[in-house]
């Protein structure tokens, strides 16, 4: 007698019984035949399920064991579940045993605990040094299986020889601008000087009056570069407490003839009696202010509205730039912060900056463990936020 041996479709072969002499099978027989046929499916069918399992397991295995990048994988609750061969190179071997522990109590460094543990943000990404001594960029994301939490898995990638080029470009434009400085100064004191050597006609007065807007325009960049390069290369704060109306007060009077020239109502919103002081460095809290307000002056149109204002939440001080300018579109939004990135502009021909202004200002926002973020409707205006710690014990 033979049965088939199959289970879900699957057919793994035939199972047979004979005998040496005639023989009747029973219907006892035959029931107890087939269910032994119908268990030995089964049981093959298991094994081929658990080695195929086996086999894509092992073969995820081999995947993130030959991954060059280091990956640390975590549990909902924070323990440690994997560390690969790479992680094992450059956090030591300490971590390889650390499997199952808490990852704070595996790890020091706090960014990256941070990242691991955050449940909030989906992906989110931080440069952290690690006992090697080289940079990495981090990047974690929260596992979800059927939409439930499993997790966290971050990935290291080394970007110490991106960092290297990085700081070399940056030390050649600041050379650079630097030797650019004089010869700068030299012409616009010539141009500017024409005049008063002799009678200039009506085109050569023109013709000096461009040379020095020019000259002016690239020492604006030229000082731009360097502001970046020193704030970049991470020249030490210079801290102190100081009073966040005061800065603010100094920002708008320094635009004041700016905005009147262009008709632009510029109003210093001021909460009462404040004496918020802000441990920061003043003169580049003042700046990024600055580039911020001088922004929203340049891209509104006349009889248009700014209004600066702040507000202390939670440790943190709020500046706020609001304008009823020309907005910025969405896919502008995005890359705004980007060095030279200029949005496309519509219509009559503006003031052309340097596309350096918010850089500089996301760099001081950052270099004070706080940032920058705006809302913008196009047409309607744009409203900038810039968030820094009152203390920078606190970051
Ligand atoms: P720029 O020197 O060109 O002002 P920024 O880095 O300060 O350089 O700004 C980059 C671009 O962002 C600007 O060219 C402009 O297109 C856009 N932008 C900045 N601030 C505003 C604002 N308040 N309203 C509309 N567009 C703005």
């Amino acid at each position: 007698m033979a049965v088939a041996l199959q289970h879900e479709n699957m057919f793994f072969g035939t199972f047979w019984i004979g005998y040496d002499q005639a023989h009747q099978f029973s219907n006892e027989e035959q029931r107890y035949l087939d269910t032994l046929a119908g268990l030995a499916a089964l049981a093959v069918g298991n094994a081929y399920l658990f080695q195929s399992a086996e086999v894509g397991r092992q073969r995820l295995d081999a995947i993130v064991a030959s991954t060059p990048d280091p990956v640390l994988v975590t549990d909902y609750q924070n323990h440690l579940l994997l560390a690969n061969p790479a992680a094992i190179d450059a956090f030591g071997k300490g971590i390889e045993q650390g499997k199952g522990q808490l990852i704070d109590e595996v790890i020091s460094d706090q960014s990256l605990i941070h990242l691991m543990q955050s449940s909030r943000e989906k992906i989110q990404s931080a440069e952290i040094v690690l006992p090697d001594e080289h940079i990495y960029l981090a990047t974690s994301s929260s596992v979800v299986l059927e939409g439930k939490l499993m997790g966290r898995v971050c990935v290291l990638r080394d970007v110490t020889e991106f960092k290297k080029l990085d700081a070399l470009k940056s030390e050649f434009v600041s050379t650079v601008s630097h030797d650019l400085r004089s010869p700068l100064t030299l012409i616009r004191g010539y141009a500017t000087m024409l005049q008063m050597v002799g009678e200039l006609n009506a085109q050569q007065t023109n013709y000096g009056q461009k040379i020095v807007a020019s000259v002016e325009s690239m020492s604006k960049l030229v000082n731009n570069l360097l502001d970046l390069g020193r704030i970049e290369a991470g020249v030490g704060l210079q801290l102190e407490m100081v009073p966040v109306y005061e800065i603010l007060e100094k920002v708008v009077s320094e635009l004041k003839l700016q905005a009147a020239q262009k008709h632009i109502h510029l109003d210093l919103m001021i909460p009462d009696q404040s004496i918020q002081l802000i441990e920061a460095d003043q003169a580049l809290l003042q700046q990024a202010l600055h580039n911020l307000v001088e922004n929203a002056i340049k891209f509104t149109e006349a009889d248009g509205n700014v209004n600066v204002n702040f507000y202390s939440m939670e440790e943190r001080i709020i500046f706020e730039v609001r304008d009823t300018g020309i907005g910025i579109a969405p896919a502008d939004q995005q890359r705004i912060f980007e060095k030279f990135y200029r949005a496309a502009r519509r219509g009559v021909h503006r003031d052309r900056g340097t596309g350096l202004g918010l850089t500089i200002v996301k760099s001081i926002a950052e270099r004070h463990g706080g940032r920058v973020w705006l809302e913008s409707q196009l047409g309607r205006g744009s409203v900038f936020f810039l968030e820094i710690p009152v203390s920078q014990s606190s970051t």
